[in-house]
């Protein structure tokens, strides 16, 4: 958005503008003073940074009202009627979208689903329902751009997905295509960045400034928020916890080597241990490997608390890797099979305090966040918010 290379005490600014602009819209109407004591920032930070927020009208300021004791004071708040974003999120089988004012308020939401992920019908899907999304916006002219989740490596500087194995993407153009579709700038990051985003402004990393989102399922996903900021590594390949070696001589994973995270406590690895107990060698899927782990008492059904358990004994040391490395405040478990914590979670617990380091464990929370379907995407919507106002052009 600007010209040139900003420098790294811009690069802090802008950061820090995107941090007020998130707490005015997660705890505002708020004083400048407010803001200054919640973020730990100087009043003349919070003075030197706002006035692009002001004069682009992302953020408005009431009258002067009394707060307590002292003179009154003016709140800001977010202008949310300002502009309109589309946040979406590509899966192997659906295409979800929301329609977002700039409070990141969900005003329409909608999903098709897909028969085959290739990223031309992927990104064909995505741009009719940006189109549906956008037809539901008071003005089209409003509309600020569109964010896109993708799972997997993700090249945002270039909008490119460099390789998504479960979609099987490699080297995807992701924002070029949506961009000349729908006649919007376009934002792409990793998916599990995109809910790292939206816990930071409406879950609960609202509170903490270094903490994980973790999401398992069919993969184990990872998204880190450190010291404020969200981290993706020097090529945008942070995170793949997943990809953790754990055993050497351990099941092969998807990527190709052994042992690895992922191999030890996806849904697949849980099924593929289950299916050795021969009661339970035709167990069809997750969710019937969790219905028998919950009511059966017989021998399938303990193989299929063992398999789960095994899991989270893996999870567990993961964690504690992630733990001991990044000193974090705290770790969310999301995703599809967060559900089954009650299954997995007793054996990842004991196993990450089994491992972790010193006060590591003691200082890091670990909770489990069933996350609505549309967060996702709204964190997707997020992510073009938060592109926008660390450097307004007003
Ligand atoms: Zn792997």
């Amino acid at each position: 958005m600007s010209l040139g290379q900003p420098s790294a005490a811009d690069l802090i600014g802008e950061r820090t503008r995107a941090e007020i602009f998130a707490l005015v819209l997660t705890a505002g109407p708020i004083s400048r003073t407010g803001i200054a004591d919640r973020l730990g920032l100087a009043p003349s930070t919070v003075t030197r940074l706002l006035p692009p927020l002001l004069a682009g009208d992302y953020l408005r300021e009431t009258r002067a009202v009394s707060t307590g004791p002292g003179r009154p004071q003016r709140l800001l708040r977010v202008n949310a009627d300002r502009h309109v974003v589309v946040g979406v999120k590509i899966a192997p089988t659906h295409v979800a979208g929301v329609l977002t004012d700039m409070g990141a308020r969900v005003l329409a939401r909608a999903e098709t689903p897909l028969a085959e992920c290739s990223p031309a019908t992927a990104l064909a899907v995505a741009a009719e329902l940006v189109t549906t999304l956008l037809a539901e916006a008071p003005t089209r002219e409003r509309a600020l751009g569109v964010g896109v989740g993708v799972g997997g490596h993700v090249d945002s500087r270039a909008g490119s997905c460099r390789y998504s194995a479960i979609l099987g993407w490699r080297e995807v153009d992701v924002a070029g295509p949506l961009a000349a579709a729908t006649g919007l700038p376009v934002v792409v990051d990793n998916d599990v960045n995109t809910l790292v985003v939206a816990q930071r402004w409406f879950g609960g990393g609202k509170d903490v400034d270094s903490f994980a989102v973790v999401t398992v399922g069919s993969g184990v996903g990872c998204g880190l928020l450190l010291d404020g900021a969200l981290y993706s590594g020097a090529s945008g390949m942070a995170g793949e916890l997943g990809h953790l070696p754990l055993e050497p001589d351990g099941p092969t994973c998807g990527c190709g080597r052994r042992g690895c995270l992922e191999a030890l406590a996806s849904s697949g690895a849980v099924l593929r241990r289950l299916r050795r107990c021969p009661e339970a060698a035709d167990c069809p899927d997750v969710d019937a490997a969790v219905a028998l782990a919950r009511g059966d008492d017989g021998p399938a059904g303990r193989a299929a608390r063992a398999a789960f358990a095994a899991a989270g004994q893996a999870l567990g040391r993961g964690l504690a890797g992630l733990c001991n490395l990044l000193n974090l405040h705290k770790i969310i478990i999301a995703g599809e099979g967060v559900t089954a914590h009650d299954l997995f979670g007793p054996a990842m617990m004991s196993a990450f305090e089994e491992h972790a380091f010193s006060e590591a464990a003691r200082d890091c929370r670990v909770c489990y966040d069933p996350v609505e379907d549309d967060l996702w995407a709204r964190g997707a919507a997020c992510l073009v918010i938060r592109e926008t106002v660390r450097a307004p052009l007003s």
